[in-house]
């Protein structure tokens, strides 16, 4: 009898722990307000400036992007801003993950584009995209309307910058999200 109480027990507070424990999700279809940043490199160093994302390290980003780059965060020192790479190339295999996962947060592929493109669409998995944090560096970097090749291009990701020589000009109009850009 004991072992038939004990048993019934473990039973209930196993259930109420899983029950408990179940993570709320969007519904299917569920508009989701919140913006998502997209990390990269799990194993990246955390940025010092800001404990919720990363500082990768910013391999594989095209040469002409990398020099671009580094210019880009002397720039900003010699202004007193650091910022931190929170994301930057990512492999077509990585790219396809985030998708998936995307795609199950938000409930439909073309949700999920406006936040997360696939491998084909991505600048990042091109090596010509940056996910600058915190969000205090990426407005310095906007508020250069491309003088350094950088541009903000969709209106829902403050974070998101492309390089492009032509953008020194200043900056072509953003987009809404990045299932504009398809
Ligand atoms: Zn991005």
């Amino acid at each position: 009898m004991r072992i038939v109480v004990t048993l019934a027990v473990t039973l209930l507070v196993g259930l109420g722990v899983l029950f408990y424990m179940e993570p709320t999700r969007p519904m299917p279809g569920e508009a989701y307000v919140e913006l998502v940043n997209v990390t990269g490199d799990d194993e990246a160093p955390k940025c010092a400036l800001d404990q919720r994302y990363s500082d990768e390290a910013p391999r594989g980003l095209r040469d002409d992007v990398l020099a671009a780059w580094n210019s880009l965060k002397g720039k900003a020192a010699a202004e007193n801003v650091k910022m931190c790479l929170n994301d930057g190339k990512r492999s077509a295999w990585q790219q396809q993950a985030e998708f998936d996962s995307a795609v199950r947060r938000f409930g439909s592929a073309d949700q999920a584009s406006k936040y997360v493109l696939t491998p084909e669409a991505s600048n990042h998995v091109k090596g010509i995209a940056v996910d600058i944090q915190p969000l205090s560096a990426a407005s310095w970097v906007e508020r250069s309307n491309g003088k350094h090749g950088w541009c903000r291009r969709y209106q829902n990701e403050p974070w998101h910058f492309e390089y492009d020589p032509s953008y020194v000009g200043g900056c072509p109009s953003m987009l809404p999200n990045a299932l504009a850009s398809r």
